[in-house]
């Protein structure tokens, strides 16, 4: 556990965002337990055990192809072969003889293979002549026909727990014919914002009062991740207050986030409260924006994160540091983002030595190629860029500004945020 030994090791020396993540994920396991739900309800949930599939898809032996199912034996080696065509097999119908040499059945796609039959010639191929179907050469024994178990064999693992639940699996899982899912229960995250000069939504701004953004955009954040919500509002930078509001936030919740008062310049009340409430360190992380972040653990066994209040900072800490965090919490294999390797089109500042996470624009230009440049200001107070933006572009701690043509890492927002 963080302990307030980290706030002065290593000579406050920032630590990689990998360590932090390391760090942060050895002390994390799962805390939800498994419940059964309904199959359309798994969507997007994280599944809570291996499911091995107790049948074979396809169960049977099936034409790919509407045609004719013949036995390779019959295929011409030369001219054409008349077989005579003894019934039908549609799908859903199938034929229940089976063929003997010379003999074919007319088939539908997905219909049962006639026994003896391995082989379906497309009508396209096929001549009819009252019952005879004439066959010329070019085809291939065991053609257009689908092996039973071809696509999930009986016993197979088929998906593993700590998966997050997409649209094909629920498919697949409909395929062996699950009805319900094991699947984790959902985390349970409580959040509040922290700051004397936060106005709740429909009040007027006072001179020196703004609107709290963060509480909409954590909302957004763990309504994707795919968590319950408890919503505690904006509470005052004051000691009393702060130490209610963890305590209600710890009694039911999994995780408790907050937003502002982290940085260096914070009211020492909120370091005092939190080492009240729990085992807090307090992290520099060697990333831009976001430097300052606070982990650990409340008395009641919460995990806790404080972001940073500037409402960009506040977004990337949470996709880079908590929602990994959150992953291992919900049971799931924590995600990396898909990263891309592209032309920057215009030339992207770089002051810091610290991992910087520029919001990007990824577009197709018209040479029909991929590129990226800045959604412009970055900086950390400024979420109308982050809006705009439908990527990170991740510039290295040790790289300089680039220039227009250079490549950069790209992680872009679809399928992630
Ligand atoms: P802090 O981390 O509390 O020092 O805040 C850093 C900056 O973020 C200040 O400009 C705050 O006014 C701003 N800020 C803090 N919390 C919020 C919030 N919930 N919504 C929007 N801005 C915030
Ligand atoms: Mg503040």
């Amino acid at each position: 556990m963080a302990t307030q030994a980290d706030q002065k090791s290593p000579k406050h020396q920032p630590q990689s965002l990998e360590d932090a993540r390391a760090r942060m994920l050895a002390q994390l396991v799962p805390v939800t337990m498994p419940e059964r739900v309904a199959l359309r309800d798994a969507l997007d949930r994280v599944l809570g055990a291996d499911v091995v599939a107790n049948v074979t898809v396809p169960a049977y032996t099936n034409s790919a192809m509407d045609g004719y199912a013949v036995r390779g034996a019959d295929l011409p080696a030369a001219g054409e072969a008349r077989l005579r065509v003894i019934g039908q097999s549609f799908a859903g119908h199938p034929f229940t003889g089976a063929l003997a040499a010379g003999e074919c059945v007319r088939i539908m796609t997905g219909a049962v293979m006639p026994r003896a039959a391995d082989t379906v010639v497309i009508q396209e191929d096929v001549n009819r002549d009252g019952d005879l179907a004439r066959i010329g050469t070019g085809h291939r024994v065991g053609q257009h026909v689908r092996q039973a178990g071809e696509d999930i064999a009986q016993g197979a693992t088929v998906l593993t727990a700590g998966r997050r639940i997409r649209v094909a699996d629920i498919g697949l899982l409909a395929s062996i014919g699950w009805v319900e899912v094991a699947v984790r229960r959902r985390l349970r995250v409580a959040f509040f914002s922290t700051g004397d000069e936060l106005r709740p939504l429909g009040e007027p701004l006072r001179e020196g009062e703004i609107h709290d953004s963060n509480r909409y955009t954590l909302y957004g954040m763990l309504r994707h991740f795919g968590a319950d919500t408890l919503d505690l509002g904006v509470v005052r930078d004051e000691p009393q207050a702060l130490r209610e509001a963890f305590q209600q936030a710890g009694a039911d919740a999994d995780v408790v986030i907050t937003s502002g008062g982290v940085s260096v310049g914070a009211a020492d009340y909120i370091r005092s409260v939190l080492a009240e409430v729990g085992e807090i360190g307090f992290w520099k992380v060697n990333m831009k924006p976001g430097k300052p972040i606070a982990f650990g653990r409340l008395q009641g066994g919460a995990t806790f994160f404080g972001l940073p209040g500037n409402p960009v900072s506040a977004m990337v800490t949470f996709y880079q540091v908590v929602q990994p965090a959150l992953d291992r919490l919900a049971g799931a294999e924590p995600r990396t983002p898909l990263a891309l390797r592209v032309r920057a089109t215009g030339a992207l500042k770089k002051g810091s030595n610290r991992r910087e996470f520029q919001r990007g624009i990824l577009e197709t230009g018209a040479d029909g190629e991929l590129g990226v440049r800045s959604a412009a200001p970055q900086g950390s107070g400024i979420l109308h860029s982050m809006s705009q933006a439908n990527c990170f572009i991740v510039l290295p701690e040790d790289s300089g500004p680039v220039k227009p043509g250079e490549l950069v890492r790209v992680e872009p927002f679809a399928g992630w945020m």
